[in-house]
């Protein structure tokens, strides 16, 4: 089957390998230069199987208020008239109750389970390295409230079946030696030890490269304009170049926060919004003073990743439409937080980013086909999209190639939202 695979983030990559490994003839069509250069770009790097929740959650309506006026918010509302983004915040409010949040948090966590095989074994059959460590996140608390309030979590993660300790002072610093230096300021953690770090740019880069082997074509540079229907049917994409038509019988759409832009013509209403997140990237002086894993510092909620001789500090969630303006008070918050917890670094060598991450209001990604035959959706990763990629990629390949999946998809497809 001829298929097209629109973006050439983490998701599309990931889709078109499979794809592609499936026998079919796949093309991965993108407006950037080459993979990964929106939001799969500079993320926090975990590969967070354990640590893997809906943002909407009960509490979270009363949190999000506090947050609005805190110093170092971890939430930045910007509202305007945009009927998008009320119809989003609305859905995603009325999923913070304890029914939908158990709802939406297992659909999560069987795609990061399956995505935590998928990944184990696509680094055996491929040998990719991007600069990947295996041990484990660790949710910093600050204050005895913040390690009270984890008591719900443990639950919930004992429940689920997933490793995790409960650490005091001296527990923090034997997983994070570096921690040493600012004892005074935790007082213990939580650890999912089986969860991952790594670069998403760069396996989302080497992948490309093994598809491209396996016969999968690359059009970069190129900009969808359109999707080409008849009768109800997919026929294919329209894009810039020349109007030119791209012919499939199949289309994949994975383009992150953009997807609903396209489908709207079709009637076809995807709840996907932009939730903008940054990022700094500074290299690394003195080891001895780096984390070796994500720490993840519950008090501003933001993760700070060890990325070989790099840390990663992301986080933030500033709801204010398509834009990918770099604030200077955000950058001043990740500042805060690293130098917080590992001082000694330089931070005026860092690079700062911004990604928006495609999030759908229950925060389970919308993954399956549509009302339209051969036009498939794997997108709205959100928070969690380079931790869900892998799973999700076997997924539409299945379903593309009218396989059953390993894993129950039913509930993952756009018609959970009827
Ligand atoms: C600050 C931050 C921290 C994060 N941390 C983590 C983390 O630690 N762990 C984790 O698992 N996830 C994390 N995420 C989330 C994760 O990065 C995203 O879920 C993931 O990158 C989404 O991948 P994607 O392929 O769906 O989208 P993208 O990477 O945005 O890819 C979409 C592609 O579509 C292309 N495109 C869009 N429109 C068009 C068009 N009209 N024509 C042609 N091309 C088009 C774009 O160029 C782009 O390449 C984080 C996100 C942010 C912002």
């Amino acid at each position: 089957m001829k298929v097209i695979v629109l973006g050439a983030g983490i998701v599309g990559v990931t889709s078109a390998y499979q794809l592609a490994k499936s026998g079919h003839e796949v093309t991965v069509v993108d407006r950037q230069s080459g993979p990964a250069l929106e939001t799969s770009f500079a993320n926090a790097g975990e590969v967070s199987f354990g640590y893997c929740s809906p943002w909407a959650a009960p509490g979270i309506p009363v949190k999000a208020m506090k947050w609005l006026f805190m110093k170092h918010a971890p939430l930045i509302l910007r509202p305007k008239f945009d009927m998008a983004m009320l119809a989003w915040m609305t859905r995603m409010l009325s999923n913070c109750t304890s029914e939908r949040y158990a709802i939406n948090k297992s659909r999560m966590l069987r795609l990061a389970d399956y995505s935590r095989i998928a990944l184990a074994e696509l680094r055996t059959e491929t040998g990719i390295a991007y600069d990947e460590r295996m041990q484990g996140t660790l949710q910093l608390f600050r204050t005895p409230q913040q390690l009270e309030a984890s008591a719900k979590d443990v639950k919930a993660l004992a429940a689920d079946g997933i490793p995790y300790e409960v650490l005091d002072q001296d527990g923090c610093i034997r997983v994070e030696p570096a921690l040493r230096h600012v004892r005074d300021k935790i007082v213990g953690g939580l650890l999912t030890p089986k969860d991952e770090t790594g670069d998403c740019f760069k396996f989302t880069n080497a992948l490309a490269a093994k598809a491209e082997a396996l016969g999968v074509r690359f059009a970069y540079g190129t900009t969808i304009k359109a999707l080409d229907v008849e009768a109800g049917r997919v026929r294919g994409i329209v894009t810039d170049r020349e109007r030119e038509r791209m012919s499939a019988d199949a289309v994949v759409v994975a383009l992150g926060s953009y997807s609903p832009l396209l489908l709207k013509p079709f009637g076809i209403s995807l709840p996907v919004y932009p939730v903008k997140g940054y990022s700094l990237t500074i290299p690394i002086t003195d080891t001895s003073r780096a984390p070796e894993s994500t720490v993840m510092d519950e008090t501003y909620k933001i993760a700070i990743t060890r990325l070989g001789d790099r840390i990663r500090v992301g986080g933030m969630a500033e709801i204010s439409g398509y834009t990918n303006d770099l604030g200077l008070a955000r950058r001043g918050t990740l500042e805060h937080s690293v130098t917080d917890l590992f001082p000694g670094g330089d931070v005026s060598k860092a690079s700062f980013w911004s990604g928006l991450r495609p999030m759908t209001p229950d925060g389970t990604p919308v993954i399956g086909p549509t009302k339209i035959v051969g036009l498939f959706l794997n997108t709205g990763h959100g928070t969690l999209g380079w931790t869900m990629s892998t799973g999700s990629a076997r997924l539409i390949s299945d379903l593309v190639g009218a396989r059953t999946p390993e894993i129950d998809a039913r509930d993952l497809a756009i018609s959970r939202y009827a």
